[in-house]
């Protein structure tokens, strides 16, 4: 049956409808979720597996979900930009005392690799952004991205953390405009972390 109202949608432009998807296909997302993640992680026994309680496990499932659809979001806009940073957690440096010969830039804030370690995740994963033409950032924490993105305008940022982190770092790319995408950690931690090269890779 057809509508019994005419409607014009060149009145509305592209960035509000798109804005209107988007918002909507969170809201219905969250509900979603919402809804089936106990059964989700009851089904696949992701508590048992990862050893965490059941509440832990429901929300690390949540919050990787929200990552892969902020990620599928933003992608079409992430891949127009051209000037694109990398932020990698500290964490997953080889070492995290004086071994790590990586030099900390209070200003930027950023640990700034040396390359000391050839197996050390971060000496390859800043080598693979910087061959993408990233800028690469090793940071303590998501609130050291606000600071970056005042130092550089950058159009386009990968960060890789746990998914609290991710979270947090999503905001201010939001508040400004800029399309992120995440990478999760395979281990968190204060120390010790794991990412994934490969994952990360086809990120980039
Ligand atoms: S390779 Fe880089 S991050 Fe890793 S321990 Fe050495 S200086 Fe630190």
């Amino acid at each position: 049956m057809p509508y019994s109202f005419i409607y014009d949608l060149t009145r509305l432009s592209q960035g509000v409808l798109k804005q209107v998807f988007e918002s909507a296909y969170e809201a219905r997302l969250h509900k979603v979720i919402g809804r089936h993640t106990k059964k989700l992680v009851q089904t696949f026994k992701i508590d048992e597996a990862t050893g965490l309680n059941l509440a832990d496990a429901i929300t690390l499932v949540e919050d990787l979900v929200e990552v892969q659809v902020a990620n599928a979001l933003q992608r079409q806009s992430f891949e127009k930009a051209d000037c694109k940073a990398l932020l990698l957690p500290h964490c997953a440096r080889a070492r995290m005392d004086k071994r790590c010969m990586a030099d900390f830039d209070d200003d930027v804030p950023t640990y700034n690799c040396q390359g000391c370690r050839d197996g050390c995740l971060i000496n390859k994963a800043t080598a693979l952004g910087k061959k993408r033409g990233y800028d690469v950032y090793v940071i303590p924490g998501g609130a050291c991205v606000e600071k970056i993105l005042k130092v550089k305008k950058y159009d386009g940022v990968v960060g890789v953390a746990c998914g609290m982190e991710l979270k947090m770092g999503l905001r201010p790319l939001k508040k400004l405009g800029i399309p992120g995408q995440g990478v999760f950690l395979t281990k968190n931690g204060c120390a010790n972390t794991n990412l994934n090269l490969q994952s990360l890779e086809r990120i980039l």
